[in-house]
């Protein structure tokens, strides 16, 4: 499978990697929107969030829960941050591995973009 995500789960390909377990992996975003952008994805390849099975719940939310350290980590947590999940063409999904956005250390605009 030709996946830059499981590329980079693999070792294959470069990334700054902070945080890493059994099951996700959280890294910078190569091309960051903000001061802080980090990615959290699974370690299971799931192309988007219309893919998510009944036996990822779990995984799904922890990948919120590691997104959440991130933020604390980077003491972006109590100024706010935005968690984001793009699916599909429209909503700009450029990378069909499931990742979760983390943005901050900036105000965020609403509604977005
Ligand atoms: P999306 O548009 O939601 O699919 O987001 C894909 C994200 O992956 C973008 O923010 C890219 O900048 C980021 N990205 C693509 N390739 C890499 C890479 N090799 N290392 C880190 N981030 C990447
Ligand atoms: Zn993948």
């Amino acid at each position: 499978m030709n996946c830059i995500f499981c590329d980079i789960i693999m070792k294959k390909r470069p990334a700054k990697i902070l945080y890493e377990d059994d099951s996700v992996l959280a890294f910078e975003d190569i091309n960051p929107q903000a001061p802080v952008h980090v990615l959290v994805i699974p370690k299971k390849h799931i192309p988007t969030s219309l893919d998510i099975e009944e036996e990822d719940l779990p995984l799904i939310g922890y990948l919120c829960r590691i997104a959440g350290n991130i933020a604390r980590e980077k003491g972006i947590a109590e100024r706010g941050f935005r968690l984001v999940m793009n699916c599909n063409r429209e909503a700009g999904q450029t990378v069909f591995h499931l990742h979760l956005h983390v943005l901050g250390g900036r105000g965020m605009h609403w509604p977005p973009g």
